[in-house]
């Protein structure tokens, strides 16, 4: 799982840079990842939040962000309003 903590960082670090000229623009995703990493602390990163499971490694290297597993993926992606991360 280290390497998606740090596919995780990357991506944080290289959007901060990108929102410095546009404040604001990448915030919703910033904060996406600092949820992302802060579930790397208590334990929860690349588990299911719905059912349970732990999401397919395949899912997070796609989307590092992911918090549903694929079977429970359209309710994620409505809960997110339909905005990919990634
Ligand atoms: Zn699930």
């Amino acid at each position: 799982m280290e390497v998606f903590r740090k596919l995780l960082m990357d991506r944080r670090e290289a959007l901060v840079r990108e929102s410095a000229s546009a404040p604001g623009r990448e915030q919703w995703l910033v904060q996406k990842i600092d949820e992302a990493l802060l579930r790397f602390d208590d334990g929860t990163y690349g588990t299911c939040e719905a059912c349970g499971v732990a999401i397919d490694e395949r899912r997070l290297m796609a989307r590092p962000v992911a918090t549903h597993c694929i079977d429970c993926k359209t309710e994620a992606d409505t809960l997110e309003g339909r905005r990919r991360a990634f």
